[in-house]
């Protein structure tokens, strides 16, 4: 299975870090080893000092698909859920400068934190439900869909184009303002509404 992720998805994230509104979508990749195993705390790699959470609403593909037409996306999902794109961002501005591609400071070890799925039935309005993350208690990152720049179906359709879905990959939807660093000890705490959907320690 593979981890396709959406960069600057939501323009408040652009402007903090003071990128240009993309015409397309940005998309990389994450592998499967990039996956945080359950119940395990997260440790900031040796190579990097500046290692930034970034909270996402996840997809889970249940079925395989090319070219998929979004207004047939949400046939092709069933589950949402809640994660963290874990991001070197020392690391990440120096290959950007250089032009070079960021899976080093996106794709390592540890990378992608997967919280549990819900039901898609269970979030009212996929394209309008609130999320956020809690660093140490207080509330770090307060995002809501509607704000996307391309909504889950249409990113569906347009990565699609590129890579074939298969069941169990999972689509990162990109992060909203807020984005920070993590330090040793840090608890991060991901919820969808009102529901918990995951509690990561940081080592
Ligand atoms: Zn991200």
């Amino acid at each position: 299975m593979k981890l396709i992720c959406i960069g600057r998805n939501y323009a408040d994230h652009i402007e903090e870090l003071q990128n240009e509104k993309p015409i397309d979508p940005v998309v990389f990749l994450k592998p499967d080893t990039a996956i945080l195993l359950k119940k395990q705390p997260f440790f900031i790699p040796e190579f990097s000092n500046d290692v930034h959470h970034e909270v996402e609403v996840l997809v889970k593909i249940k079925k395989v698909g090319k070219y998929i037409n979004k207004k047939f996306a949400p046939t092709y999902y069933d589950e949402i859920g809640l994660g963290i794109d874990f991001t070197a961002r020392d690391l990440q501005a120096k290959l950007k400068t250089k032009g070079l591609p960021w899976e080093k400071a996106k794709a390592f070890d540890g990378a992608a934190v997967i919280g549990n799925w819900l039901p898609k039935d269970e979030v009212m309005d996929i394209n309008n439900f609130s999320f956020r993350l809690l660093k140490n208690g207080k509330i770090v990152q307060d995002g809501n869909t509607s704000f996307m720049l391309w909504k889950i179906d249409e990113i569906i359709e347009y990565v699609s184009k590129y890579f074939t879905l298969k069941i169990g990959d999972i689509i990162f939807t990109g992060t909203p303002a807020g984005v920070g660093a993590v330090n040793t000890d840090d608890k991060l705490e991901g919820y969808i509404e009102n529901k918990q959907i995951f509690a990561i320690q940081v080592k």
